[in-house]
């Protein structure tokens, strides 16, 4: 039914669930280690029938939430916007973060679950609505830290898993790293593009030194060298370093992103719906990039299909958004979405139904805890 047929749509319902993913394998960046993804489910019911779902995927580490902290303030946002309209994405979101000024992951599940019911509103995929258009989206695969010997097998499977494009997690040993990235640039020849992720483990001093010694492997970017809070750390490396630079920990919201662009720090961002609150700040963060001449990347946490294709919609919005990290579910042992994102030999295929395309699995939703 189109949106100007719905004039009084309201939010009737918000449920939450505790969403527990088992993965296959341990994922070590330089800031934490994950065993399972423990996500929260959010999905908004209407009292025209429709329902919209958003996820969130909280890391602890670089975004300070948990998925108990979640879980609790997920009930005071369902209080929150109760009775709305969820169509008023905008006022829905200045709401929330008038409410909660931070916890931008829970915040993003909200967001996707509006927008998923607004584009069913309107009728079309949510790409669409958001002004895109079906575009080659090809996404990386991430190795995370381990050791240097299982390096070039774990490359080489990525290799024949179709995908062109690797990212490499480095940041706790300078030797290991450089053991690791050349093991892997021996290994496949030039069969991958290779990205490099530092998670705020260097100074900046160690940055510059360990990035001049990496260019030689033909290093496409490196995000996040130095701590958030070392923010003329940030610019220092990026002025020095032979690899272009890529904020991410150093870029949540949208001022964040103007700081950055007005100080003229890096030439890249990357923009993840668990980091801007959603949708609806990570467009103002795409629209200043745009503005600063600068490219982007969309990237991911640990969600399911779910957040995923959320993440893959915003993606295919618009071409600022140049670089794609979409691939937080390879290593889930189960996948409890229907519909959704696909991935073929590293290409994103963007459902066509309206709205998401995306829900969960019915049975999942009876096994997972409801709050
Ligand atoms: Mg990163």
């Amino acid at each position: 039914m189109p949106s100007n047929q719905l004039p009084n749509l309201k939010i009737t319902a918000i449920r939450i669930f505790k969403m527990d993913i088992p993965r296959k394998d341990v994922f070590t960046i330089a800031t934490m280690a994950l065993e399972k993804a423990e996500n929260v489910l959010i999905g908004i019911e209407t009292n025209e029938g429709i329902t919209g779902w958003g996820e969130a995927s909280p890391f602890h580490a670089l975004v300070g939430e948990t998925q108990r902290i979640d879980l609790a303030v997920a009930q005071d946002l369902r209080e929150l916007l109760l009775g709305k309209n969820p169509l008023e994405i905008g006022d829905r979101i200045r709401e929330m973060d008038a409410f909660l000024p931070h916890n931008p992951t829970i915040k993003s599940a909200f967001d996707m679950a509006l927008y998923d019911i607004a584009a069913q509103a309107a009728g079309m995929p949510l790409y669409q609505f958001l002004g895109g258009t079906r575009r080659p989206l090809e996404t990386d695969f991430t190795i995370s830290i381990g050791k240097v010997e299982e390096a070039g097998e774990k490359a080489q499977q990525v290799v024949d898993r179709g995908f062109r494009m690797i990212k490499i997690k480095v940041g706790i040993s300078d030797e290991e790293d450089f053991q690791r990235v050349q093991t892997i640039r021996q290994t496949v020849g030039d069969a991958l593009r290779i990205r490099i992720d530092a998670n705020q483990g260097w100074d900046r001093m160690q940055a510059v030194a360990n990035l001049q010694r990496l260019a030689q492997f033909d290093i496409e970017f490196c995000e996040q060298p130095c701590r958030v809070s070392d923010r003329a750390g940030m610019k220092y490396v990026s002025d020095h370093s032979p690899i272009p630079i890529m904020a991410d920990e150093s870029v949540f919201s949208p001022t964040d992103a103007l700081e950055l662009v007005q100080n003229d720090v890096v030439p890249y961002f990357n923009i993840k719906l668990s980091k801007s609150g959603g949708i609806y700040r990570a467009l103002q963060i795409a629209h200043i990039a745009e503005a600063g001449s600068r490219k982007c990347m969309v990237g991911c946490m640990s969600e399911s299909r779910l957040g995923l294709t959320a993440t893959a919609h915003l993606g295919a919005a618009s071409s600022v958004f140049h670089f794609f990290d979409l691939d937080s579910f390879f290593e889930h042992a189960e996948d409890p979405i229907v519909g959704g994102v696909q991935v073929e030999d590293g290409h994103i295929i963007l459902p066509e139904e309206p709205g998401l395309g995306a829900r969960p699995d019915e049975s999942y939703l009876k096994r997972w805890q409801e709050i």
